[in-house]
């Protein structure tokens, strides 16, 4: 037993607002892992110099947040499949001397749903083309899902969105312009919200027509805060199974904390950490 902890964190700005460390150090200590999460305020134009300090330091990985999923790429030495693919990086590894991009965000959703339902054969229907939207729809494609529709109210992101999945993964993509209330068809197994709507904002309900949420669906949220958002409180009065943005981001964190130190964490734990520190009733 020496006194030299294993070194993990985050770089984001602003960085005072993000929970994530709490979360993180929960399941450290449950796991009896000797590390550290440090949640470190890095601007734009000192993330290149933040990278080396963290490779001079031997952090075995640390998470990227906004704004730097994408301006961290330029300091890595490589992308895991799915980052290269989603052209965003939230999770970098330190592998074999070097750092590899990796993104956990739809991952953290496939696992989060693969507690539910497998992923594979399943037509997923992504509402958003955002970097959340685009996640989702590679990391459930490259699960195995063998339909991807993306419904987006920017056209040409969703279509963008679409053409990608649809070329470089075995899953079929189509792209559903959204213009009005969306009625999920009923080919449909699984239907996320990928957008901002309901951040921050209970009663905000996305524009999904609420008679097409089936019994035999899976309705899923990416929203964390309030995890209980107006859609997902729709989808259950439907009798439809439901997802909150909370599982999502514990999964993501217990990904990461599996690339790092080869260890899978307790995500009750971290879920319900992540839920005090957010003054949330129940985990
Ligand atoms: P982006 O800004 O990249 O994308 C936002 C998306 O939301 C776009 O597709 C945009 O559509 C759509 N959108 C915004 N407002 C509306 C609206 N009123 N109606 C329909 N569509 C709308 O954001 P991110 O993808 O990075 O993040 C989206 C959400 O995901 C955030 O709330 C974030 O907190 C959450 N998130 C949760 C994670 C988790 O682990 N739970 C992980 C990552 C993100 P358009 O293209 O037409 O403008």
């Amino acid at each position: 037993m020496g006194f030299l902890s294993t070194l993990t964190g985050s770089f984001s700005t602003p960085a005072d607002d993000n929970p994530t460390v709490a979360m993180m150090e929960a399941a450290y200590a449950a796991a009896g892992i000797d590390a550290r999460y440090v949640n470190v305020d890095v601007s734009s134009a000192d993330l290149a110099d933040a990278v080396t300090g963290a490779k001079a330091m031997g952090w075995v990985g640390f998470n990227c947040s906004m704004p730097h999923k994408v301006a961290v790429i330029d300091h890595l030495d490589g992308l895991g499949e799915s980052a290269e693919l989603i052209g965003a990086v939230n999770c970098v590894v330190a592998r074999d001397g070097g750092l590899i991009g990796e993104n956990t965000d739809g991952r953290g959703f496939v696992e989060a749903m693969r507690e539910l339902r497998h992923p594979a054969g399943t037509h997923v229907v992504v509402l958003g083309a955002g970097g959340a939207g685009r996640a989702i729809a590679v990391e459930s494609a490259l699960a195995g899902a063998s339909r991807i529709t993306i419904v987006n109210r920017n056209a040409s992101r969703g279509e963008a969105l679409a053409a990608l999945v649809d070329q470089h993964t075995a899953a079929e993509a189509d792209f559903e312009p959204w213009t009005q209330a969306y009625a999920v068809p009923t080919s449909a197994d699984v239907v996320v919200n990928a957008t901002s709507v309901g951040l921050g904002e209970a009663d905000e309900l996305v524009a999904v027509d609420v008679e097409s949420l089936r019994p035999e669906l899976l309705v899923a949220d990416v929203i964390p805060n309030p995890p209980r958002t107006a859609y997902l409180r729709a989808a259950e009065r439907k009798g439809a199974e439901t997802l909150d943005g909370l599982g999502m981001l514990v999964a993501q964190g217990a990904v990461a904390i599996e690339l790092w130190h080869g260890v899978t964490p307790d995500r009750d734990v971290m879920r319900a950490r992540l839920s005090e520190v957010l003054g949330l009733d129940s985990g």
